[in-house]
């Protein structure tokens, strides 16, 4: 089944349950103070659960892009290393505010699952909460007995507060919540292990798909539980892990998502994506290294093609700073791993387009925008990179010995915004080291001047700001042609 297909089903069913269709919200959000971009689909409909705002219906279903590289939910560092985490995927989901509770989205969950998309029953565990005395929230027994006309106990496992109680922040609004998991191990695996002791196994092919949390509690400031007046059911399953359950595949990468992304990849660079063998090792093999590279890519322009759709450009500071840096990592990966020295991500996005513009038409609207922004930041950090190895040639010839001083490392990165870790990388392929306690010890010293005066950017380089007066202290680089000066006012 096509991903369109998939995503197009989860809405007609629940719509087929009297849900409301609605639009993803924007994945960059602009007037929420906590929060940079729409990390999970409960987001646009916070001021509901809080009693802020009515809802149009009270049954609600959708597909919400999501961002998870900031704050509480950052998966940056994941992407690439493994085969299911996303800066940015589609989180379908089902609300209830103040309608149906678990029975109706216990019931729904595993109709929708086992009939309209036939997954076999065998494959599927689902987690409840255990409960936790210390903080005076009960076992989810309610769930518990819910699951058990469905599922065999052996695969319903019991989770702890950390992955199955949800809590908006300290006060108001939480709730068990129980998850399905989806088992994509083979035959043969999964008759040696399975059942229970699986559990502490975590083994990453077992994967999370949804997560179906059921607000019934309100915290109180004095930390008690009282029951809603109301409950609320908000759930959310990742669609790029439930098209890879649905098209026997073991990685998202796999699917039909994102394999004409890497096909256009492969076209450009001459460079073949090789799949499942590799994942799981970190070996520092060059095709394992080529694959990370290729699913760093794929995944990151999606995220900077979407947020850039939605009208947030890359920029200096807040969410642009965020977007610039996701885009940066893209291309580093690529300098570095396919030899990638011209911009070419911005040419994916004519893929993307015509992937997912049936379903988000801001991609097709914004195309050629969106193309000609990349573009130039991929420019410009491709002459950053280029100038910063002439830089490291000549720091390594005048390095004496076999190890390269931390401080001049850290001048790199600071002056230049040269990435350390691909200084690391190209020190070691030349045999030299890094005296990374030089590089830890410089990147103090310049926090601790950061911190005595006030820092008011996040940038690779700061304005500080000390007093009233401002002294030029030089070029910092040369961006788009355009000098950005540091600034210090003394
Ligand atoms: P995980 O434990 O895998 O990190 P999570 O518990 O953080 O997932 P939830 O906050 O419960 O995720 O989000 C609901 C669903 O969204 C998950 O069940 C999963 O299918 C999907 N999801 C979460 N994070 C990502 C991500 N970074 N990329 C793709 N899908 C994701
Ligand atoms: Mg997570
Ligand atoms: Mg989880
Ligand atoms: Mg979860």
């Amino acid at each position: 089944m096509k991903s369109q297909d998939i995503r197009k089903k989860f809405l007609d069913f629940f719509e087929s349950k009297e849900h409301l269709i609605v639009p993803s919200a924007p994945i960059v959000l602009k007037d929420d103070p906590t929060l940079m971009f729409n990390n999970s689909g409960m987001a646009q409909f916070k001021e509901y659960f809080l009693g802020n705002a009515v809802p149009k219906s009270s049954r609600i279903a959708d597909t919400q892009k999501c961002l998870r590289v900031s704050g509480k939910h950052n998966d940056l560092e994941d992407v690439g290393f493994d085969t299911y985490h996303h800066t940015m995927f589609e989180m379908l989901g089902n609300w209830s505010f103040g309608d149906y509770f678990k029975k109706e989205a216990i019931a729904w969950a595993w109709e929708f699952l086992t009939e309209e998309l036939k997954m076999d029953k065998d494959r599927l565990y689902v987690s409840v909460f255990e409960g936790n005395e210390a903080e005076n929230v009960p076992f989810d027994q309610e769930a518990w007995d819910l699951w058990k006309q469905y599922v065999p106990e052996d695969r319903i496992i019991l989770g702890n507060k950390k992955d199955n109680f949800w809590e908006m922040g300290d006060q108001g609004p939480c709730g068990p919540c129980s998850e399905i998991h989806v088992d994509l191990r083979t035959d043969e695996e999964r008759a040696e292990v399975s059942g229970r002791s699986l559990v502490n196994a975590d083994h990453p092919q077992v994967v999370e798909i949804w997560n179906n949390v059921f607000m019934e509690f309100n915290r109180k400031a004095d930390g008690s539980l009282e029951k809603l007046p109301a409950q609320h059911v908000d759930t959310g399953m990742g669609f790029e892990r439930l098209c890879m359950a649905m098209q026997n595949v073991t990685s998202n990468y796999d699917t039909d998502v994102f394999t004409p992304v890497i096909a256009k990849v492969e076209e450009i660079t001459g460079l073949k994506y090789t799949t499942n063998d590799v994942i799981l090792n970190d070996s520092e093999e060059s095709q394992n290294k080529i694959n990370i590279a290729i699913r760093v890519i794929v995944d990151h322009v999606r995220a900077v093609a979407f947020a850039i759709a939605d009208g947030q450009l890359p920029s200096n500071n807040g969410a642009g700073y965020v977007i610039r840096r996701i885009l940066r990592r893209a291309i580093r990966y690529g300098f570095t791993f396919l030899g990638t020295k011209e911009p070419f991500i911005y040419q994916l996005v004519d893929v993307l387009s015509t992937q997912m513009g049936a379903f988000f038409p801001e991609i097709v609207s914004q195309k050629e925008l969106v193309k000609n922004v990349i573009k130039e930041e991929e420019a410009s950090f491709l002459r950053t990179l280029d100038q910063g190895l002439h830089l490291l040639d000549t720091v390594i010839e005048k390095t004496e010995g076999k190890v390269v001083d931390g401080a001049k490392a850290f001048e790199l990165y600071d002056t230049f915004g040269f990435p350390i870790d691909l200084t690391a990388l190209i020190l070691r392929e030349k045999g030299y080291d890094l005296d990374e306690a030089g590089f830890d010890a410089a990147m103090k010293a310049q926090k601790d001047r950061s911190r005595a005066a006030s820092e008011v950017s996040k940038d690779d380089w700061n304005v500080l700001i000390e007093g009233n007066v401002e002294t030029f202290e030089g070029y910092d680089k040369v961006e788009n042609d355009v000098k950005i000066t540091r600034i210090r006012k003394v």
